[in-house]
């Protein structure tokens, strides 16, 4: 934990050597406010014996008589000594946020840096929820901890023993008399730190769990408002809002017994200290400048044991954040890539699986034994049952997952062999649900290529006819779609995600059912679209829909986890196996659909 901060304050190394010359200055300033006092009570109201470094100091000024001048002198030293404090512990103030702040900085960027380059596996087996706490609340208490709270300790641990030092110095036996109550605060600090460790680890545990409940309800609004299930998710939150309230409020409970069991503390010692001092002034044994220096330390003995049990905490949340932010930072789960790895200007769009075998569970395979060859320029076809592992064959060709055994081949070329961004950038990929971000439509579409001019833009729009819409919209190219694209149609959405395929211009086309969402009036001019953009590139397309895909060069039928058949339509056509079955399920349907949808206007107007 302390080479991780270690680590990570290293680059504001100059910085920290700065900050702690502040706050040795700030702590001998702060030893020195009650000297100017003694001074005036002992020498110059009275007339004690001078310390020798003071003799060289204001011994001739007090034998010339000239006491006023020596009090206006030691009044100047005490707002000289508040100056010079003052503006170190504003340095201090000032760099060690600064120092707070960027390490926060730093360690977001990395950790996010980081978490673009995880693969997809990672995504699929961590909950959102918690990365997100993590790299904003557990960032939080790193920052919190970095700018101030190991330096804090050796400050305060300083002050201590300089404080020590200096009553010792001017009193011994009446100093041990003074403190001989606190071994018995710092068995209570002992045990109260451990104390308030635990309970901040539960309320830290409570306010993660809030944010993902409220993540979660937030993100799925719809299905919550379609099930009915909006006092289940108040419930929930109320639930563990109840529970964080709990845990705060026992945290709180426990750290608010610090303060005052400190206050009575210093309340004894302070009693212990006037009643003897008393005694000692009169017997002569003490001045009472001496006295006036002990009770000002007394006063600010107690602070620092204060603040020890507060950093420890701090370093107790440093250390769970740390922790946290550490499994993130360890995790290896990225697609490796060779550092010799190519990086194709163009590709030409030649596809080959050869008994690629892949699950995202290894015990689970998803795809046995897969095997097809695609040339480069071909339109190839994709169906199957659903949940037969087509999107993941898909996934395979730019790498977002690696095969278990076998190998996917671009190019001739392991795509192993190749580097990730490239690769990628040779590939246009329309997912089966097109994901838009928060934005205009404008930047939406040039996603994949944010240097896009307009007229590419909306050139790639019109041929994914989705320049229809976007025109009749009142912003047209700059309106704004909502997060994850919900102010438009899941058929609007698609054309989109197209129409950002078709900006990239890519040599090879992914398409997992581009038409899935549309009705088969904006189908027929979304493959019309399409069949204009497949010309010279390799084209891989998943399509439910067997119309879709007719005139493919070739249709690869997977079932089971291999390839089952392959060919053209008509050859499968004439082979009367899974294809042809599934044509005939479709065949037959059509009809009936068609008569669902001639009684659905009875229906309508009546009971529906
Ligand atoms: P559909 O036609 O419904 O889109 P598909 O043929 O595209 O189906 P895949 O999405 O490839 O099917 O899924 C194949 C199998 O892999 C399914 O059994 C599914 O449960 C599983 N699967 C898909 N994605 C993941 C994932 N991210 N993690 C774990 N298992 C997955
Ligand atoms: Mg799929």
């Amino acid at each position: 934990m302390l080479r991780f901060v270690g680590g990570l304050v290293r680059p504001y190394r100059g910085t920290l050597l700065a900050i702690l010359a502040a706050m040795l200055l700030e702590t001998a300033m702060s030893l020195a406010t009650p000297w100017p006092l003694k001074i005036i009570l002992d020498n110059v109201v009275e007339d004690h014996k001078l310390a020798p470094w003071l003799r060289h100091l204001i011994g001739p000024l007090l034998d010339s008589g000239a006491r006023l001048h020596v009090a206006a002198l030691a009044a100047a030293s005490f707002v000289i000594i508040a100056l010079i404090g003052a503006v170190a512990s504003y340095l201090d103030n000032y760099y060690t946020e600064s120092v707070g702040q960027w390490v926060a900085h730093d360690l977001r960027v990395r950790t996010y840096h980081h978490l673009q380059r995880l693969s997809l596996g990672y995504y699929n087996t961590h909950e959102t929820g918690t990365i997100l706490s993590t790299i904003t609340a557990d960032i939080q208490t790193i920052q919190g901890f970095a700018s101030s709270s190991t330096l804090d300790i050796l400050v305060d641990l300083l002050t201590i023993v300089c404080m020590l030092g200096l009553m010792f110095w001017l009193n011994w036996d009446f100093t041990l008399i003074a403190l001989a109550v606190t071994p018995f605060l710092l068995l209570f600090v002992s045990r109260f730190k451990k104390a308030v460790k635990k309970a901040t680890h539960e309320v830290r545990k409570e306010q993660s769990e809030i944010l993902a409940v409220v993540q979660q309800g937030l993100e799925s609004m719809q299905v919550v408002k379609a099930f009915g299930q909006e006092q289940n998710q108040e419930d929930l939150l109320a639930g563990v809002s109840h529970a964080t309230v709990a845990a705060a409020l026992k945290a709180r409970s426990i750290k608010s017994l610090l303060s005052p069991v400190v206050t009575i503390t210093v309340a004894l010692c302070t009693a212990v200290v006037l009643w003897r001092g008393a005694a000692l002034i009169l017997h002569g044994a003490m001045t009472i400048g001496e006295l006036t220096v002990y009770l000002a330390y007394l006063a600010k003995f107690f602070k620092p044991v204060k603040d020890l049990a507060t950093t420890t905490n701090a370093v107790a949340q440093a250390a769970v954040g740390a922790e946290r932010i550490r499994t993130i930072l360890d995790t290896n789960e990225t697609i490796p890539e060779k550092p010799d790895g190519l990086a194709p200007e163009t590709l030409g769009g030649a596809i080959e699986f050869k008994h690629v075998a892949f699950g995202y569970d290894s015990a689970v395979p998803i795809l046995k034994d897969v095997s097809f060859k695609i040339e480069p320029g071909q339109f190839v076809g994709l169906v199957g049952p659903t949940g037969s592992g087509k999107s993941t064959i898909l996934s395979l060709i730019p790498r977002f997952y690696d095969v278990q055994s076998g190998a996917v081949y671009v190019d001739g070329r392991d795509v192993r062999d190749y580097l990730l961004k490239p690769l990628r950038d040779q590939i246009g990929y329309v997912l089966q649900d097109t994901l838009l971000f928060h934005g205009t439509i404008l930047e939406n579409i040039a996603f994949g290529r944010p240097h896009a001019s307009q007229e590419e833009v909306v050139a790639a729009a019109r041929l994914a006819h989705a320049d229809e819409f976007i025109s009749r919209m009142p912003l047209g190219y700059q309106t704004m779609v909502g997060e994850r694209g919900c102010t438009l149609s899941g058929g609007q959405r698609q054309r989109i995600g197209i129409a950002r395929v078709m900006v990239r211009n890519s040599p090879i086309l992914i398409l997992d059912e581009p038409t899935a969402a549309l009705d088969s009036e904006s189908e027929k001019l979304v493959i019309d679209a399409l069949e204009r953009l497949m010309k010279g590139r390799t084209v891989i397309m998943i399509a439910h829909r067997l119309s879709t895909i007719r005139n493919a060069d070739q249709i690869i039928v997977i079932s089971g986890g291999m390839v089952a058949e392959h060919g053209t339509h008509d050859a499968l056509m004439a082979l009367h196996g899974v294809y042809a079955s599934l044509h005939r399920t479709q065949f037959d349907a059509e009809p009936s659909r068609v008569r669902v949808e001639s009684v659905l206007p009875v229906l309508g107007s009546g009971s529906v």
